[in-house]
Order: C-alpha cells, then sequence, then structure tokens
C-alpha cells in the first residue's frame, strides 16, 4: 500500500489514501443484496436504493428485460448487478437461481423477497386456479426465498438480513382481496416464525407492509368473475386510483433499507392510518 500511496503521490495523481477519504464507505459497501420481481415497483426502486448505498447486486424477475434495465441503472450507480429470470413460485427454479448467485458472487447479505402478484375478488367467487396463483407466487415465492437463501446464509454463519413484502391488506379484513389479504397474512406470520428461529443464526427477519404504493401491480391484478375487457377497463381504472393515491415506491425502499440497519420485525408503511383506512373505503367499492 506504501509503494501505491508514493507511486501515486510521484505521479501526481491522487493517492488510494486520499481517494478513499473522499469517498466515505457507504452504509452497504461490500454486502451483497438479493431483490426479486427487481424488474418494476417496490423491488426495482429497492435494488436502486442498494446501488445507491454502496450494495452489489443478485436480481431476478418473470420479466427479463425489464430487470435487466434495473441492473443496468444499478450498473451505472456503480453496483456490480446481473440479473436472472425466475420464477419465484418455481422452488427448483429458486434453488437454482440460490444456487448460482453463491458459486458466482458468494452468500448474499441480504434477501428481499419482493416478488408478487394482485388479486380482487370475494371469497365466493374466486375459483380455485386464482386462490392458487396467489398463493403460489405471493406466499410459495416467498417461502422458496427464504428457504434456499435462508440455509445458505445458516451454513456460512456469518448473519445476514431476510425482507419479506407483506401487505397492509394482511391487517385489514376486506371482503375484496380474500386471497390476496389470506396470502399476505402468511407471510407476516412466516416471518414472525422465521425471526425467531434465525435469530439463532444471527439472520434478521423483516416483514414489510405497505398500503397503496403506486406501482405497475395492477398490471397483474386478476379480478374474479370479469371478461377479458372488463378486466382491463378495471384494471386502468385502479391503476388511476394507485397512481393517483399511492406512495411513491421510494419511500418503500427507504423503510426496507432502514429495516435492515435497524433489525425491524414489522414495518408498516402505510403512513399513519392514512393508507389503512384508504385500503378499507377503497377495496369494498373496486
Ligand atoms: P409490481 O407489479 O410493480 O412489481 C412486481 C414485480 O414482480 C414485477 O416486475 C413482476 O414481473 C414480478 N413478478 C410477478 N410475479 C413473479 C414471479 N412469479 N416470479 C418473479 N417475479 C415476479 O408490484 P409492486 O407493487 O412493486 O409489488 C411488489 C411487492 O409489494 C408485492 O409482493 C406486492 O404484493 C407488495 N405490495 C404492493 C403494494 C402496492 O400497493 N403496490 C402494497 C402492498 C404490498
Amino acid at each position: 500500500r506504501m509503494v501505491r500511496e508514493f507511486v501515486a503521490h510521484q505521479e501526481g495523481r491522487p493517492t488510494p489514501a486520499a481517494s478513499a477519504a473522499r469517498s466515505p464507505r457507504k452504509p452497504f459497501s461490500g454486502k451483497l443484496a438479493v431483490v426479486t420481481g427487481a424488474g418494476s415497483g417496490i423491488g426495482r426502486a429497492t435494488a436502486l436504493a442498494f446501488a445507491e448505498q454502496g450494495a452489489d447486486l443478485a436480481l431476478c424477475d418473470l420479466d427479463l428485460d425489464a430487470v435487466e434495465r434495473t441492473a443496468e441503472l444499478s450498473r451505472l450507480l456503480g453496483a456490480n448487478a446481473r440479473s436472472w429470470k425466475v420464477d419465484v413460485s418455481d422452488g427448483p427454479a429458486v434453488d437454482a437461481f440460490a444456487a448460482e448467485v453463491a458459486a458466482e458472487r458468494g452468500v448474499p447479505d441480504i434477501v428481499v423477497n419482493n416478488a408478487g402478484i394482485g388479486h380482487s375478488g370475494t371469497f365466493l367467487e374466486t375459483t380455485e386456479q386464482e386462490w392458487q396463483r396467489v398463493l403460489d407466487v405471493n406466499l410459495w415465492g416467498v417461502i422458496h426465498g427464504c428457504r434456499a437463501f435462508g440455509t445458505l446464509m445458516a451454513e456460512r454463519g456469518e448473519g445476514g438480513h431476510i425482507v419479506n413484502l407483506a401487505s397492509a391488506a394482511a391487517y385489514l379484513p376486506s371482503k375484496m382481496l380474500t386471497a390476496y389479504a389470506t396470502s399476505k397474512a402468511a407471510v407476516l406470520m412466516l416471518s414472525d416464525c422465521l425471526r425467531a428461529e434465525m435469530s439463532g443464526f444471527g439472520i434478521g427477519v423483516s416483514a414489510i407492509c405497505p398500503g397503496i404504493v403506486n406501482t405497475n401491480i395492477t398490471k397483474t391484478t386478476t379480478f374474479s368473475g370479469l371478461d377479458n375487457a372488463q378486466q382491463a377497463a378495471k384494471q386502468k381504472r385502479v391503476s388511476g386510483l394507485y397512481a393517483r393515491r399511492g406512495f411513491p415506491p421510494e419511500k418503500v425502499a427507504e423503510e426496507i433499507l432502514r429495516a435492515v440497519t435497524q433489525d425491524r420485525a414489522v414495518v408498516p408503511v402505510t403512513f399513519e392510518s392514512k393508507a389503512a383506512r384508504l385500503i378499507s373505503r377503497f377495496a369494498p367499492g373496486l
């Protein structure tokens, strides 16, 4: 190091020590973060927030083009970022993703199980197929991520943090969100149980419960009992409402980073009861 300092000084270049002093280490420098569903919305904002704070990234999504765009932006922010196409509802695919990440980059320090889809419908009109898909992605997707990466983190024995995206809907009974709210309430309990188990390995687990956030989730939201044309019209109407009333995904990303830093168990990102009130008022009228 002394030789490098001396040579740099002789050549009139900033010495490594001077450079280090100018760019102080960022809070997540040297950390590797995995974010699922990073092609859009909260996942994308979270990936970019981690990149800004110095983390490297392993990102995945069903939509490879979208997640590659997030990876590109993250690289512009200085992160070493790579993207994968993964369906989180597919257990072996998530295991393969985790194995590739570990082989290429090492065991991640942070995993954000964010990928999820929306659904709206009463219990009686929700079909078994709709229940299946919502639970496969929103609940099994999180289970797969926790199991694949949690095992690697526990074996490594150097701690870490897992963040799961639940929802304010997990707390709010609503006749139109039965399947979605059930999947998110399960994610909440899964996170709590896992938090108790993982503390023995120095691994924190947080559940994030946002209210309405202005993202593309309405595009993946299915509405029970509607034909294709009605679905499209409903999606358009609801996405207008999300755009007008939703919180910016960047705010949720901030809370996710804070949950990791402060090791918080459950983080309602409903900004007081405003979003909670909005959800209960808005959901029955969907
Ligand atoms: P979004 O649709 O903007 O982003 C979700 C991303 O996940 C998309 O890029 C999508 O392609 C991806 N994805 C969907 N299914 C997948 C699968 N099977 N495998 C891999 N990737 C998949 O939505 P968002 O609002 O950013 O949602 C992120 C998370 O936040 C979800 O779990 C959602 O339930 C939760 N959430 C959202 C809101 C909201 O109001 N937007 C509120 C509370 C909780």
